[in-house]
C-alpha cells in the first residue's frame, strides 16, 4: 500500500534526531460474510470476502530519541469521523498504540547479536513512539477503522525502521492485534478464512462501484455476535452449516471475475444481518432503501451497522446515493449519509467523488 516518503529513514538510534511518516489507513466493507459455529476460543469460525473502500483515516508515526532507554507510546487523534461525544481511546488502550507496543517487542526479537542477524544492520533500539490519527472512518461500524490504523502503525513503523521484519513475521503480529489487521496491513480484495485472520489475495479487478450508508448509529462487534448467537439458539437465524458457504463465495468471486455486477449483487451475503436488525432495525430499512434506489445489491458490512449497495457503475451509484437521501424516511434523514465511491486502495480509485464523504 502506498504511504508517503519518511522524512527520515534511518531509526531513532541513527544520526537524525527524529523520524515521521504518514499512512493512509482505508477502511473496509465485508462483500461475504458467513459466520460458522463458535469456537472453543470464543471467536466464530469465519469465510469472508474483504473489499477496500476509499474513506480512510490518516495515521502519522514519529519516532523521537530515548533518552532514558525506554519504549514510550503515545496515541492521540481527532477529526471529522469521531461522533460527538466519543473520545478515541489514547496511548496503548487504542488498538493503533497496541500496534506499536507489540512491534517494538517484535523489534527487540529480531535485533541482530553482536555477530549480526535476521534484522538489517540499521540501529533499532528504543524510541518514543507517537501516533497521531486522523479519523474519518466512523468507529463501530463495521468499517474496520481501528484495524485499519492499527495496520497504519505497522506499515509506518516498518517503513520507518528499514523493514526488519519479513511479511510472514508482520501478518502473525497483525492477527495478534485482531482479525481484519492482517488484511488491512495490505488491503485489496481477499479471502478471509478461520476468524478473518488467515488472508488469500484475490485480484482486486474491477473496482467496485458501491454506495456507502453511513449512520450516526454504532454496533460493538461482540455484542452482535452474541445477539447472532441467541438467535441461532431460539431458531430465528439459520444455524452454521445450513448451506454450503464456499460454494456461495465462489459463485460471487467468479460474477466478480466476469465483470457481472448484476449477478454479483444478490450473491452479497452477510450472516450477521439478522442480529445487527435485531439490535439495530434501521439496518433492515437502509438495506432496503438501497436495493429500491437502483444498486443491483446490498448488504451489512462486518458486524454493522453500516449497509453498502453495488451498483452497475459510478453514474448509477451517484444517482441512487441521491435517491435513497431523497427517499430515507423522516426518522433517518440527518442521521444517514449515502456515499459513493469506487472501492480500491486509495490512489487507485477513478471516478469517486473527490472527498469520499460529501453528503447526498
Ligand atoms: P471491527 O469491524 O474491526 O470490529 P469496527 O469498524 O466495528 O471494527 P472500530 O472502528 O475498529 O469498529 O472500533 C471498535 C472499538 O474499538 C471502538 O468502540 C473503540 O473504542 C475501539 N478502538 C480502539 N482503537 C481505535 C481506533 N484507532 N479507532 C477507532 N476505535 C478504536
Amino acid at each position: 500500500m502506498p504511504g508517503r516518503t519518511p522524512t527520515a529513514t534511518v531509526g531513532p538510534g541513527g544520526h537524525r534526531p527524529e523520524a515521521r511518516t504518514t499512512e493512509p489507513a482505508p477502511a473496509k466493507v465485508n462483500l461475504f460474510l458467513a459466520v460458522g459455529p463458535c469456537r472453543a476460543d470464543g471467536y466464530h469460525e469465519l469465510l469472508t470476502l474483504y473489499e477496500s473502500v476509499p474513506l480512510q483515516d490518516e495515521v502519522t508515526v514519529t519516532l523521537r530519541p530515548a533518552p532514558d532507554g525506554r519504549w514510550r507510546f503515545r496515541v492521540s487523534g481527532g477529526g471529522p469521523g469521531l461522533p460527538s461525544g466519543w473520545e478515541l481511546p489514547r496511548d496503548t488502550e487504542n488498538l493503533a498504540g497496541r500496534a506499536a507496543l507489540l512491534y517494538a517487542e517484535a523489534l527487540a526479537g529480531a535485533a541482530p547479536g553482536p555477530g549480526g542477524g535476521r534484522a538489517s544492520s540499521r540501529p533499532v533500539g528504543p524510541a518514543h513512539v507517537e501516533v497521531r490519527i486522523e479519523k474519518r472512518v466512523p468507529p463501530a461500524a463495521g468499517l474496520g477503522g481501528g484495524s485499519a490504523d492499527a495496520a497504519a502503525v505497522l506499515r509506518a513503523l516498518q517503513r520507518l525502521y528499514g523493514h526488519p521484519l519479513d511479511t510472514a513475521d508482520l501478518l502473525e503480529l497483525a492477527a495478534r492485534l485482531g482479525s481484519d489487521v492482517p488484511f488491512l496491513v495490505r488491503g485489496g480484495r481477499a479471502v478471509g478464512r478461520s476468524r478473518g485472520e488467515v488472508v488469500l489475495p484475490r485480484p482486486a479487478a474491477p473496482r467496485l462501484p458501491l454506495v456507502l450508508a453511513l449512520t450516526t448509529s454504532r454496533l460493538q462487534t461482540p455484542e452482535v455476535y452474541g445477539e447472532l448467537d441467541r438467535l441461532r439458539e431460539r431458531g430465528e437465524a439459520p444455524p452454521p452449516g445450513a448451506d454450503d458457504p464456499e460454494r456461495g463465495l465462489e459463485a460471487l468471486l467468479d460474477a466478480l471475475a466476469a465483470a457481472d455486477l448484476e449477478r454479483a449483487g444478490p450473491l452479497l451475503r452477510n450472516d450477521l444481518e439478522a442480529a445487527c436488525v435485531s439490535l439495530c432495525p434501521e439496518v433492515e430499512v437502509l438495506t432496503r432503501l438501497l436495493r429500491e434506489s437502483g444498486c443491483v445489491g446490498a448488504a451489512v458490512s462486518g458486524s454493522g451497522p453500516t449497509v453498502f449497495g453495488l451498483a452497475r457503475d459510478m453514474d448509477e451509484a451517484s444517482a441512487a446515493a441521491r435517491r435513497a437521501g431523497r427517499d430515507a424516511p423522516p426518522g433517518l434523514s440527518g442521521r444517514v449519509t449515502f456515499v459513493p465511491l469506487l472501492s480500491g486502495l486509495p490512489g487507485e480509485r477513478r471516478g469517486a467523488a473527490a472527498n469520499p464523504l460529501e453528503p447526498f
